[in-house]
C-alpha cells in the first residue's frame, strides 16, 4: 500500500524571455473631422481618408455639390484622437 506517485518530473523548461520590450512612447494620433452642412460628421485618419470619405458622402448625398480636395481639407479639422478611443467604427 505504499505506492506514492513519484514526482520525478524534473522539467528544465525555463525559457528566458529576454526580448527587449518595444513599447515605444505612444504619440497622440490625429484624425480629421469634417462636419457636413447636412449634419453628417465625417472622420478620417489621414488627409487622404477624410477626402475619400467626404467625396463618398458628397457623391451619395449631395451629388450636385462640387468640392475639391483642397475644399475638403480646408473644412476638415484635425483633432487629437485619444489612444483609448481606438475601438470602434470601421
Ligand atoms: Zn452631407
Amino acid at each position: 500500500m505504499g505506492f506514492a506517485p513519484g514526482t520525478g518530473n524534473h522539467g528544465g523548461m525555463t525559457s528566458t524571455n529576454d526580448d527587449a520590450p518595444k513599447d515605444a512612447p505612444k504619440k497622440y494620433e490625429f484624425h480629421y473631422v469634417l462636419q457636413c452642412p447636412c449634419g453628417e460628421v465625417l472622420t478620417g485618419l489621414t488627409e487622404d481618408e477624410i477626402v475619400e470619405v467626404s467625396f463618398a458622402h458628397l457623391g451619395e448625398k449631395h451629388p450636385d455639390m462640387q468640392y475639391e480636395r483642397e475644399h475638403i481639407l480646408f473644412m476638415a479639422q484635425r483633432l487629437i484622437r485619444p489612444p483609448d478611443a481606438a475601438s470602434g467604427t470601421p
